[in-house]
């Protein structure tokens, strides 16, 4: 299945979805005004630590020996979207075994195009989740120094797990 959601941001736009059997796959356009590494970004990622404290619990494939705070503290910002993502779908009852990847080919796809992949276990919270990320992430890069709206945006995601019914006890 191949989608193409209609909502987008200024800077950060995901263009394509692949839902596989196992996993969500993302193209992710940095718009030329968006920084492509969080290390231009100060403070960017104890904001989202702070937001996401179980951010630091989360393995990442890089195998970084510094940990995966101090990876993220340095490396591409659709990186920390795919770690973001994982970590509001963990918050939203997903199991915290799924993995993420994140990839590029700009030779391939295009300058500051970048593939993120989610493991789901429900492929409409990995897609809210993603899009979430994307624009909480955005914000971030463009000086938002707090993530406001984080709990709303966890209670918006577990409804869509929910089937969207809010009257539903689970
Ligand atoms: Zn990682």
């Amino acid at each position: 299945m191949v989608m193409r959601p209609s909502e987008s941001t200024a800077g950060i736009r995901i263009e394509r979805v692949v839902v596989g059997p196992e996993r969500v796959e993302a193209s992710v356009r940095m718009g030329p005004q968006v920084p492509l590494r969080t290390s231009a970004v100060p403070g960017l990622v104890d904001i989202v630590v702070e937001a996401l404290p179980g951010i630091v619990r989360h393995r990442c494939e890089c195998g970084s020996a510094r940990g995966v705070v101090a990876e993220l503290a340095d490396t591409e910002i659709p990186h920390l979207l795919e770690h973001v993502a994982l970590e509001i779908m963990a918050l939203s009852g997903s199991p915290r075994s799924l993995a993420g990847s994140t990839s590029w080919d700009f030779s391939a796809d295009g300058r500051g195009v970048f593939r993120v992949a989610l493991e789901y276990d429900d492929d409409l919270v990995a897609l809210a989740a993603l899009t979430e990320a994307a624009r909480i992430v955005q914000k971030l890069a463009d000086g938002d120094t707090r993530m406001r709206h984080v709990d709303a945006v966890i209670e918006k995601v577990r409804m869509i797990r929910s089937g969207g019914d809010p009257g539903e006890v689970s």
